[in-house]
């Protein structure tokens, strides 16, 4: 019997799936590929920017509100399976929440990168997605998410490593960062001051060399899930702790998010299938 294709996409916090990857997730499940969710924190360390709740009142349990709100998300995204690691959320460089000893930040990164590889010798991903080694934009989180799913990745075919999990190795086939093309953004900036919103690249501090983003040119795959935004937004959307329902993205125009982020992409990183040059689909060369 072949394997069912498998996609793994690796998040660090609720919604981190839904922006780089939402549109993936649901194309590929649509294809009758199964597809898993790893999201290693529960988000404690968020705001709360739904003007219904009072932040007083929710900021002690937003651990347990935020996991609810990523399963609506992940039914929404027609995901098969979520794992939610249960590490602390860390926060960002620099807060109090960095030193929390449950954090993810502080996991010891033998044991996580473990966690991961019983997944992958459990669930037999094809294709694995995780962050750069800058993590996106450097939280501590998505860095300490780009290490341990790097690691596993390597080390869940190795039979020599992790043997005390009683657990056949399996190789992913197929390694790729999630990236956020830097042309993007400054189609960002345009379309944000057509709508009226406050643009980072008029303020008087700005620097163009601190723009951040993926050059696009070490950007391999483009993958089209203009089909699947609408369903992409929505899914955002039911993380109501962290997208304020006036959030200017939610008011773009349909065509206009067809024509300018109907792509996700990405950066291969590793292929045990003989693959070269850009390509349109994370499974190429495995169907
Ligand atoms: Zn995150």
């Amino acid at each position: 019997m072949t394997e069912r294709l498998t996609l793994m996409a690796v998040h660090a916090h609720p919604d981190d799936e839904c922006m780089s990857t939402g549109g993936v997730l649901l194309r590929y499940a649509r294809e009758g590929m199964r597809t898993v969710l790893v999201t290693a924190t529960r988000g404690e360390e968020g705001e709360v920017v739904d003007p219904d709740m009072d932040p007083a009142e929710v900021k002690p349990k937003l651990g347990d509100v935020r996991v609810a709100e990523l399963e609506r998300a992940c039914q929404h995204l027609e995901v098969g399976e979520l794992h939610v690691l249960g590490y602390r959320d860390s926060g960002m460089v620099g807060w109090e929440a960095n030193n929390h000893p449950d954090c993810l930040a502080q996991a010891d990164l033998q044991e996580a990168t473990g966690r991961l590889v019983r997944l992958m010798r459990t669930l037999r991903p094809h294709v694995v997605t995780c962050y750069d080694e800058n993590g996106g934009y450097g939280h501590p989180d998505h860095i300490q998410v780009h290490r341990m799913t790097v690691a596993a990745f390597h080390a869940a075919g190795d039979a020599t490593q992790y043997s005390a999990l009683g657990l056949a190795p399996w190789q992913p086939q197929k390694l790729y960062y999630t990236a956020y093309q830097r042309s993007y953004i400054f189609t960002r900036y345009e379309l944000m001051r057509s709508m009226g919103v406050p643009v980072p690249s008029d303020r008087p501090d700005f620097d163009p060399a601190k723009v951040g983003g993926t050059p696009d040119d070490i950007i391999t795959t483009y993958v089209d899930v203009r089909e699947f935004l609408l369903h992409k937004m929505h899914a955002l959307q039911y993380h109501r702790t962290q997208i304020a329902p006036d959030w200017w993205f939610t008011r773009v125009p349909h065509e206009i998010l067809r024509e300018k982020f109907g792509l996700e992409c990405f950066i291969r990183m590793a292929s045990h299938v003989p693959v070269e040059g850009p390509e349109d689909d994370l499974f190429t060369g495995l169907r």
